[in-house]
């Protein structure tokens, strides 16, 4: 047997989700927790946890780059500052009653509640964002469900406004 696997030697069940070029830091997602899946319908890829987390648990610390404008990958960390993650945040999909919070101060993500194996991770993304890329509307069956997505200091545009007079009729 071999007993001389040095660092580069990567354990299949336990990679990173980040690329080679970002420093590997302890408590950043990997394989061994998360897996990415296709959902299926129109919010296209999703991320599952392959573990269980306890409401109030540390689930990941983030990693990315820092851009100057929002794009389906940013997450907002100050008002003209984002943080583009391209390879976790970006596949954890919105639910108006999510199951993670994204602490930006700390750039890690926290669990809102007890979460079972195997379900979608969500955040919210009006808790982060002032605008989103785009408006979209919300389908995701929580019972505080706001029917449209927005940042959070942003105006309902017009797709929006019929939209909500569909929902509300
Ligand atoms: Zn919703």
């Amino acid at each position: 047997m071999n007993n001389t696997a040095d660092s580069k030697d990567r354990d299949e069940e336990n990679i990173s989700l980040y690329p080679d070029f970002i420093p590997v830091e302890e408590g950043h997602p990997t394989s061994a927790k998360f897996i990415v899946v296709e959902t299926g319908d129109e919010r296209g890829r999703g991320l599952k946890g392959k573990v269980a987390f306890k409401k109030g648990e540390h689930v990941a610390k983030l990693s990315g780059i820092l851009v100057n404008h929002t794009t389906l990958d940013t997450i907002q960390i100050a008002p003209t500052l984002y943080f583009a993650d391209s390879w976790f945040c970006r596949f954890l999909l919105h639910s108006c009653s999510p199951n993670l919070e994204i602490d930006v101060a700390n750039l890690e993500v926290r669990a809102l509640k007890d979460i079972p194996s195997g379900e979608y991770l969500t955040i919210d993304y009006a808790t982060t964002d002032d605008k989103v890329t785009f408006q979209f509307a919300c389908n995701c069956g929580a019972s505080n469900c706001r029917a449209w997505i927005t940042g959070h200091a942003e105006e309902i545009n017009e797709a929006g406004r019929a939209c909500l007079a569909l929902v509300n009729s």
